[in-house]
């Protein structure tokens, strides 16, 4: 069965996802921080939800925004210390497997990347978390003063009903996928994706898009319904981006579906152009720049 991870990773470089299928079996460090990263997106959805609701007509927008922000700096403190926990884990059972001195430099080199790269992360994070409050704040700062309402009346206008991390698995599509987030509204399915990558300046990466048909499918499959538009949630610039789920993405979803197929089930080497800007971070540079 297909993941839709996989076909992200065909549409990122086919190549990339030969190897990855075929030699790679060290991802799940990144998968590990990927995943409770994203856990604790959803979680300060939560949390801003349940915040709005103690909001008041008569508060200004500082005001707001500061009650938005109870409990969120809390949890990503937890969070961040789980990771770092468990980094610092794996680094000691990784060296109780090696004695060499030269290695156990090489490792506190390794710590020192990753420390940096886990502040960089949590500096990205918190500034996305940031303009995503100031933006609600004023959204909701608004929409009390049009509406004469509380927070808590209006509290669907920014939380519809949603499922979160909702996993569907498909015989018929042979495909399995997390879904961010799908909200509802009158009996209407919406696929979300959260990315916290950069932006493209128009519309969404090509596997964006691949993610989202994927997405709409196996809503279609699971919930007996028809999905016609997807999301993409680029939520380091707190912009929702659409991507229509019409004949021909469906056509061009299933044409990236056989060509996944043939190079996970069958071990098909794909023919790519090597030396591109995407290549200078990739861990496989070296394999490509020797073949
Ligand atoms: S170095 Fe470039 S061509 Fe090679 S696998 Fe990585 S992205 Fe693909």
């Amino acid at each position: 069965m297909i993941s839709v991870s996989t076909i992200k990773s065909y549409m990122f470089c086919p190549l990339k996802l030969y190897f990855q299928s075929n030699i790679d079996e060290d991802v799940e460090e990144d998968y590990f921080i990927s995943k409770t990263l994203k856990d604790l997106r959803i979680d300060i959805q939560d949390i801003l939800h349940k915040n709005l609701r103690h909001i008041k007509k008569g508060m200004d927008e500082n005001e707001i925004e500061k009650r938005l922000s109870i409990g969120i700096s809390n949890q990503v403190k937890t969070t961040f210390e789980i990771i770092e926990e468990i980094n610092d884990k794996e680094d000691i059972d990784e060296s109780n497997l090696k004695k060499d001195e030269e290695i156990e430099f090489i490792d506190e080199e390794k710590k020192e990347k990753e420390n940096d790269s886990l502040k960089e992360l949590k500096k990205e994070l918190i500034n996305e978390i940031n303009l995503n409050i100031k933006i609600l704040s004023l959204k909701v700062s608004q929409s009390m003063k049009v509406l004469d309402k509380d927070g808590g009346e209006i509290q669907n206008l920014f939380f519809p009903t949603s499922m979160y991390n909702y996993l569907i698995r498909d015989i018929g599509l042979d495909l399995i996928g997390v879904i961010d987030k799908i909200e509802v509204e009158k009996g209407n399915y919406f696929p979300i994706s959260l990315k916290s990558s950069n932006p493209p300046i128009n519309g969404v990466w090509d596997g964006d898009f691949m993610e989202a048909i994927a997405n709409a499918l196996l809503i279609e499959q699971e919930f007996n319904t028809y999905v016609t538009v997807a999301y993409i949630d680029y939520l380091k610039i707190a912009d929702r981006r659409a991507v229509i789920i019409d004949t021909d993405a469906r056509k061009s979803f299933f044409k990236v579906l056989t060509s996944v197929n043939k190079i996970v089930e069958n071990g098909e080497i794909p023919t790519v152009k090597t030396g591109l800007k995407k290549c200078e971070n990739c861990e496989y540079k070296e394999l490509c720049d020797n073949s």
